[in-house]
Formats: C-alpha cells, structure tokens, sequence
C-alpha cells in the first residue's frame, strides 16, 4: 500500500509498505479523508513529538475493510470515523474519567509515533476497534466527519472550563481549534465572545460563526488590554480560550483576563514562556491545560450529523494524497489564512 512517511524535518515521502496484518480484535480500515492537524505541520516542521519514520494522520474517517476474529462491533463495508487513541480505562485517572491523561493512552495513539502508523496511507490498522470507531451516521458525510477529531478537542476545553452563560469570552487565535471554541460557545449557550486574529480570511469566518467583535493584535497593538476592559466595564475577560501557542497570546492572555478569571491553554506551545507568577498570585488566575478529549467524541458526530456545525467554514480546501507536501504541509505553513486541508486518500500519482 502508499503511504507517507515522515522522513526528515519538511521531508516526507510516498513509500510503499506492507498492507497492515490484522490480528485478532484489531480491525484495517481503508482511509477515505485525514485532515492535516496543527501538531502534524509541527512534527513536519520541527520534529517536535513526532519521530522520522512516522506516518502521521489522525483525523479521519475511512470503510472498515478487514475484521480480526472476535470483532463484533463493526463488519466490512461500514462507514466509520476514527478516534486516534484508546484509554486503558483501568488506571488512576481513567476510573475518574479523566481518559485524555491517562498514561497508557500515548502507546495507543496512532500516526505520532513509527510503532502505530496514522491515516497518511491507504490502510490503517486500529488496535481498538471498540473504542476507537464509531459508525458514520446518516447525515454526515466522510469529509466532514474529519472534523470530528478537532471539535471534540475544542469540547474538551469547553468542558473544563468554569464557562456560564453571559460570560464574556476571549478567543486567541481563530484556526481550527479556536473557530471550533467559538462556534461551540455558541450553540450551547448565549456569550459575549471576543476573537483576536492577524489573518483577514480567519477574521472573516470568525464573524460568519457569529463573533461579537475580532480584534487584530498587531493593529490593536499596545493599547489591546485597555480595549478589552473597556469593552468588560473594566473588569476584564471571564476567561481567555489561549488557542494560538504563541508566547504573545499568553502574555495577552494575562494582560486581558479578570482577576479571578481562567486560562485555558489549547495551543501547542513549542517555546517556555516567561510570565509573572506574582501577577498570576495576586490576581488569583487560574490556568489549566486542555489536552485532547474525554469522552466528547459521540456528541461531535452527533452535533456533525446534526447540521449543528458549519463544516464549509473550517474545510479550507480538500487535497489528493499526491498533493498532500505541496498543497497541504508546504502550503500550511506558508499561509496564514488556512484553517483545515482535508486530504482525500486517493490519487496517489
Ligand atoms: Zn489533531
Ligand atoms: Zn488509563
């Protein structure tokens, strides 16, 4: 079978690899779409947490085209979208529900690492079938159920924040995780939300999903804290969604949250950021991380098959596999303006 593998930094390369064995529980589903991830064009980039020799891809949706003996939850044929990792649901933190820290859960993962390959291939084999895939249902199509992967992140962070309704909300950084925050925010509850992006295009769609204001920060620029805490009757931000993983949008972050607001950080920071803890002590801030999901997956599908989300918003474009350096990787990171590339897995050469 193709597949792409990672082979050096802004190096990856069509190969072709032995079709996936399954055994017995495991379940080969052939990729139909995989979206390219932020955390992929870092791994492209820069080698951060993913290795040479991985095949990346975790954001897909696919027809389960071989079965190992005692599968019973999918057959061949079945349309199916892939959730990338399986808790061990047996550890500290799994019997509190808290599936995404599990420290088992990261072996399972698949295209991060060269042991479990990811869905930038014709194949790929699930190890999990039943917790890893859910059936696509009527309504939603192949496509658009790539979205499922980044919106049950975005849930995720809805979720641990201490959000309420009438709260006002800032939103750092409208790529896909950030666009997914606000246009949840505004489907579970009324909020003020505020979106602060440099890209035009990103601007553009944030107000399509309904942004009560987007700011630029560069054209903002000092004078962006006092903006905002004109626009809160000087309180400041109940809560700031950090989904930029720029030093910048932390620092903004603290600047624009109210004393006694919250952080929630869903950006993949590549670089330490230095911050005043005295700041955060005396204002009583509090940061948490958002890292992957929970169990968020099934109400995504849900909310997909719904019509709830206005997937044509965030699909930027959609690719060929042969296209998937140039048109997808290279392309992301030369543009701003991009919010997903959705790869079709065909069209090799
Ligand atoms: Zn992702
Ligand atoms: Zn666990």
């Amino acid at each position: 079978m193709k597949a792409a593998v990672l082979v050096g930094l802004r190096r990856i390369e069509i190969q072709n690899k032995p079709k996936p064995v399954v055994e017995s529980g495991e379940v080969l589903v052939k990729v139909e779409y995989c979206g390219i991830c932020g955390s992929d064009v870092h791994g492209y980039q820069n080698g951060i947490v993913i290795p040479v020799g991985t095949v990346m891809g975790h954001e897909l949706s696919g027809v389960v085209s071989e079965v190992g003996r005692e599968v019973y939850s999918v057959r061949p044929g079945d349309h199916v979208v892939v959730k990338p990792s399986a808790p061990c649901r047996s550890c500290y933190w799994c019997r509190k529900g808290q599936y995404s820290i599990c420290p088992n859960r990261r072996k399972t993962i698949i295209g991060v690492n060269p042991e479990n390959d990811g869905a930038f291939a014709e194949y790929v084999r699930i190890r999990y079938p039943g917790q890893m895939l859910f059936k696509l249902p009527s309504g939603l199509g192949a496509k658009e159920a790539a979205l499922a992967e980044p919106f049950s992140v975005a849930l995720h962070g809805v979720r641990l924040s201490r959000f309420k309704s009438g709260d006002c909300v800032m939103v750092i950084g409208a790529g896909m995780i950030g666009l997914a925050v606000l246009q949840l925010l505004k489907l579970v509850r009324t909020s003020k939300v505020i979106v602060l992006e440099i890209s035009e295009e990103k601007s553009r769609v944030a107000q399509a999903l309904g942004a009560d204001l987007v700011l630029n920060p560069l054209s903002e620029g000092g004078g962006l804290r006092d903006r905002i805490f004109d626009l809160t009757g000087g309180i400041g931000a109940d809560m700031v969604f950090d989904c930029a993983g720029v030093p910048m949008a932390f620092q903004t972050s603290m600047d624009c949250v109210k004393s006694g607001g919250q952080i929630l950080v869903i950006g993949v920071y590549e670089q330490n950021v230095p911050f005043s803890l005295y700041n955060l002590l005396h204002r009583e801030i509090e940061v948490k991380g958002v890292y992957s999901s929970y169990d968020e997956f099934q109400e995504v599908i849900e909310l997909l098959a719904d019509g709830k989300i206005d997937t044509h918003l965030f699909i930027s474009d959609t690719i060929s596999a042969k296209g998937l350096v140039e048109k997808g990787f290279e392309r992301l990171l030369a543009s701003k303006d991009l919010i997903k590339i959705v790869v079709r897995m065909d069209e090799w050469q």
